[in-house]
């Protein structure tokens, strides 16, 4: 691996607000207390841009999730509860009180997620955050319309008789709910949002990566009135905290997001009782730009930000990027030019543009793909190269002259590297778009509006971007065809996922 020496990042300063949060001792939250994991243990949280130690979270295992799930079935179980009481105005109202409380923490929110994952804290602010306050905004206004049908019935075996038959929807219980730790805030917000909704009761396991925010959110939900029980926060580890949560008995659903890999074991573990399962999972996103693109400096200017946003640690990223033969080069060029100027540094600097990636094992995941892509022959046009051996920096990275069968091509990287392609015709395109395991997302780039729907009917992927790209909306269903998942996040769609349908039928 080459590493880019001359790469030095500045000394940044931590604002006394953030330091004192950081400087408490980390607790899970269960029951509405905040304790330390059973076995006593903690783990160590870093800080991205320069390796050192910022934390340490308390190891949560089994016991603890034991604890959390009891916690939260005692809630669930008991009609007398204030949680099971409470009018579905009042739930509303305690939801938006969540979103108003994350804008007025919004700085120090941003700037712990920006120490804890590495991201430029300006992206936080203006993203991660305002996206969080949004989503639990637009979920407050759902708690008062999950509604059922009234159904007039025939019922060919019973002539005569007469029935009211209606549905209603209720909550489907206790909810396991395991994030990753490329959007800690923002996956939070995206799992609790419609399940506090619809009245469920939540077990949160956040990444270990990077679990800050989501114990800061742990107190805002209480400054909010989440009454106690109602959502538990236990950090620890996917193998051990994670997989115990996924196969708890007492877990009625497991809602995830993270590997293809780790969501196979998630399903395998929930067959134990059957618990219902949501899966939010990997991509290899295609961005196809035709030669009649609207204006080619913006569509360049989008394609770099599909894939380097978030340092290419982004679902959805569009990492396989298609530009018809007329437009290639130029279009090579412009990414090229774009990636150059991507200024990288320590999240916390004003001018950072690009972090740090998450963690040495991502460092370490990404650096081997850009080796194996210039192993097996792609042409690496810039980038390629770790930057500096302080903190876990590489440089945008963008390859040509790859063929299809490699695997920079065909699996997810999870970091700052886009592959070009050139194609001739559109049946060539979606044939060579579809042809992936995975089907989360899709770019378009055409000024001709009938080739763009005609595409975009054809693209198997849950969300296809037309002359746009990461466009996120707390009302827009987000989620994977085929191996990138199970189920769809925001939305209404998604309360259908937190919600049982009972079928009630009575003779008259
Ligand atoms: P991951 O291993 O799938 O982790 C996601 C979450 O699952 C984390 O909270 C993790 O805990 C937990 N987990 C891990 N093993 C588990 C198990 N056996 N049972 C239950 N939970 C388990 O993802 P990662 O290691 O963070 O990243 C690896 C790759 O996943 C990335 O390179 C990328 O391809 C993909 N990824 C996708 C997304 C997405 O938004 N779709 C997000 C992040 C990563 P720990 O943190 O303790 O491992
Ligand atoms: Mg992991």
């Amino acid at each position: 691996m080459t590493i880019d020496t001359t790469f030095q990042i500045p000394e940044v300063e931590i604002s006394p607000k953030a330091q004192a949060f950081l400087d408490k001792s980390k607790k899970c939250l269960i029951d509405g207390k905040w304790v330390d994991s059973a076995s006593g243990k903690g783990f160590s949280v870093f800080n991205p841009a320069n390796g050192s130690i910022i934390d340490m979270a308390p190891a949560g295992d089994k016991e603890d999730i034991d604890a959390a799930v009891n916690a939260a079935r005692k809630v669930f179980d008991d009609p007398s509860h204030s949680w099971n009481t409470m009018t579905p105005s009042e739930r509303g109202k305690l939801i938006w009180k969540i979103g108003d409380l994350i804008l007025d923490n919004a700085d120090e929110l941003a700037e712990i997620e920006s120490i804890d994952n590495g991201k430029p804290m300006a992206v936080a602010k203006v993203a991660d955050v305002p996206l969080s306050a949004d989503l639990f905004h637009y979920m407050a206004g759902w708690a008062t319309k999950i509604e059922g049908n009234t159904i007039p019935i025939s019922v060919p075996y019973a002539p005569g008789a007469k029935f009211h038959a209606f549905t209603t929807r209720e909550p489907v219980g206790v909810i396991g709910q395991i994030i990753p730790w490329n959007f800690p805030l923002l996956m939070a917000a995206w799992k609790l949002g419609p399940a506090l909704a619809t009245g469920n009761c939540v077990v949160l396991k956040p990444a270990e990566q990077t679990p800050i925010t989501a114990l800061r959110l742990g107190e805002i939900l209480q400054e909010a009135g989440v009454p106690d029980g109602v959502v538990n926060i236990v950090t620890g580890m996917g193998e051990t905290a994670g997989a115990a949560l996924a196969a708890h008995d007492e877990v009625d659903k497991v809602a995830f997001t993270g590997s293809t890999e780790v969501g196979k074991m998630i399903v395998q573990a929930a067959a134990g009782n059957l618990k219902k399962v949501t899966l939010e999972l990997g991509g290899k996103s295609p961005n196809i730009i035709f030669k009649d693109t609207a204006n080619l400096e913006q569509t360049i200017a989008g394609a770099a930000s599909a894939i380097f946003f978030n340092h290419g640690q982004c679902c959805c990223a569009g990492s396989r990027l298609y530009v018809e033969k007329d437009i290639y080069g130029e279009v090579v060029d412009g990414i090229a030019d774009a990636a150059k100027q991507i200024k990288l540094g320590p999240g916390l600097a004003n001018d950072t543009e690009m972090g740090p990636l998450v963690s040495d094992e991502q460092l370490c995941r990404v650096t081997d793909y850009m080796n194996a892509g210039q192993e097996a022959g792609a042409t690496c046009v810039t980038g390629g190269s770790r930057l500096g051996e302080q903190g876990y920096f590489v440089s945008p990275t963008l390859f040509k002259d790859a063929s299809e069968d490699m695997s920079i091509v065909r699996e997810e990287i999870f970091g700052p590297v886009v592959v070009a392609s050139p194609f001739e015709d559109v049946e060539e395109i979606i044939e060579r778009s579809n042809d992936s395991t995975y089907g989360l997302a899709a770019g378009i780039w055409t000024k001709d509006i009938a080739k763009a729907h005609r595409t975009a009917a054809r693209l198997r992927a849950g969300t296809v971007w037309i002359n746009c790209y990461n466009i996120f909306d707390s009302a827009l269903p987000f989620g994977g065809y085929k191996q990138s998942g199970w189920g769809r996040e925001m939305g209404h769609e998604v309360l259908d996922l937190y919600t049982e349908t009972k079928a009630v039928c009575i003779g008259l």
